[in-house]
């Protein structure tokens, strides 16, 4: 039995989630499996050095105390009969553009489906906060993907990120990586026993004009599609660096 997995880095209770589960809901059995809390920002870590508990809270979905990559290994391998024949992560309250990508939990939860060898996409919103018409709209263009990528695949090892903008959609964008700025943003206090703590604030400044990027496309009010790869390697540096003279020996 197929089914279609879904999960988060916003955590189980995330509106974002019931929408995708909703937009989703046509297709294959779907089954949550999802942070018990906010996770954003955890990357792809996984946790190999405490045991996972995932407590089943309705049928079919399951709040792990662990992070989305996390979700996504036990969706596939452990807590239900079958393969997922889609994974989708999100929806993200908040674009995951550009730099991002590696930090995001969204999208590595993507990224590992990818690497396990399932389609994957993952959906964030660029909000601060989740509006009835955002998410309105988000349903339609997460069913609208999702119907696209079952009829015309991905290659391999390819998976999406995909950002949905506020307010009206004026149209849709392949796109890739752009760039994003961020503050220099550590904001240093002191605590109530007089020793110093540092809080990473990094706020959003804009970011770098490039025609054909997700951060244009997202300014531009169009849903942004970005295919990325699991292999990091460069072909064209590994081509220029042929010339390196290489020719370690330990004396
Ligand atoms: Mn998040």
């Amino acid at each position: 039995m197929s089914f279609i997995l879904v999960t988060n880095d916003d955590g189980i209770h995330s509106p974002g989630l019931a929408c995708l589960v909703d937009a989703v809901s046509e297709g294959d059995p779907v089954v949550v499996v999802a942070p018990d809390r906010n996770r954003s920002a955890i990357g792809h870590a996984l946790t190999l050095d405490s045991p996972l508990r995932a407590e089943e809270i309705r049928n079919g979905v399951f709040s792990v105390d662990g992070t989305p990559t996390d979700c996504v290994n036990l969706g596939v391998h452990g807590l239900v009969a079958g393969k997922p024949s889609l994974v989708v992560s999100g929806i993200n309250l908040g674009a995951n553009l550009g730099d991002d990508i590696t930090y995001s939990g969204t999208v590595c939860a993507a990224m590992e489906a990818a690497l396990m060898g399932f389609p994957a996409i993952a959906f964030s919103l660029a909000a601060r906060e989740f509006s009835i018409d955002d998410l309105t709209r988000s349903t339609s263009v997460v069913r609208y993907l999702v119907n696209t990528l079952l009829v015309s695949g991905l290659p391999e090892g390819i998976f999406l990120n995909v950002n949905i903008p506020s307010g009206s959609i004026n149209g849709i964008s392949l796109t890739r990586q752009g760039k994003r700025h961020y503050g220099e943003g550590i904001v240093q206090k002191t605590d109530p026993r007089g020793r110093s703590y540092y809080w990473i604030g990094g706020g959003d400044s804009g970011f770098e004009d490039i025609p054909g990027s997700d951060c244009n496309a997202i300014a531009a009010g169009h849903v942004s599609i970005t295919p990325l790869r699991t292999g990091f390697t460069s072909e064209s540096a590994l081509q220029s660096m042929a010339d390196w003279p290489l020719s370690f020996t330990m004396d």
